[in-house]
């Protein structure tokens, strides 16, 4: 993350045209964007590919999330500096650094061990160190860390486990996607006291979330 970092250029351009262009507008997320070494976060096989517009493999049968829906997702968290995030789904932790840029504390289950491991070094060599990655299965959530501000789900789940619901902190964002194995709607949950509020805002494809809440 310093100035000569030669990867500068494509996460300018990565930033400015699949991003800022298509209605991202929140400047800090922007700028997290900017910031994060997502190179770092992709096999060395595909590396060179680590700035452009789709998801990629990482290995397990897993991927890393396309750019453009990372920064969507992040920026409808509505993510204060303070803020004590959950994220279910570490993958190889790309995210999971977007969220500790721009909260205080992040936790990120991820269910594969050797995946989770993956995180854990990526995000070291990225300089990250607010997050912690827990393996384990993220439909039950944290209850350790709960309450939580902002719960992120990254894999698709047929409904919203009332665990992660109930580990949300009062004014707490949810996000997630929500539906069938092969399409799912992005969704909102805030909390008002007892009420929630769910918003929606389009379609998305996520690999399946597999657990006790998820798909069995
Ligand atoms: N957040 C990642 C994308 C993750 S892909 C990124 O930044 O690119 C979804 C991940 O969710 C996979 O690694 C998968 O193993 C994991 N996963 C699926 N079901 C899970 C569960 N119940 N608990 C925790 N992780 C789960």
């Amino acid at each position: 993350m310093t100035g000569t970092d030669p990867w500068e250029s494509a996460r300018e351009r990565m930033v400015a045209t699949q991003i800022a262009a298509r209605g991202v507008g929140d400047e800090q997320v922007l700028a997290a964007m900017r910031r994060v070494p997502r190179h770092l976060f992709v096999p060395a096989e595909v590396r060179g590919s680590a700035y452009s517009d789709y998801p990629l493999p990482i290995g397990h049968g897993q991927t890393i999330s396309q750019p453009y829906i990372v920064a969507m997702m992040t920026s409808l968290l509505q993510i204060q500096p303070d803020d004590h995030l959950l994220e279910i789904g570490s993958g190889s932790g790309y995210q999971a650094a977007v969220l500790g840029i721009l909260a205080r504390e992040v936790i990120s289950i991820e269910r594969i061990p050797e995946v989770a491991q993956l995180a854990r070094k990526n995000l070291a060599d990225a300089g990250i160190t607010n997050v912690t990655v827990v393996i384990g299965d993220g439909t039950l959530g944290f209850p350790g860390g709960a309450p939580y501000d902002g719960v992120l789900i990254t894999a698709a789940t047929p409904s919203i486990p009332s665990p992660l619901v109930e580990q949300l902190a009062e004014g707490g964002r949810l996000v997630a996607p929500v539906g069938s194995r092969d399409l799912q709607e992005l969704v909102r949950l805030t909390r008002k006291g007892h009420d929630l509020t769910r918003e929606s805002f389009g379609g998305v494809v996520f690999v399946p979330l597999l657990g006790e809440h998820g798909w069995k």
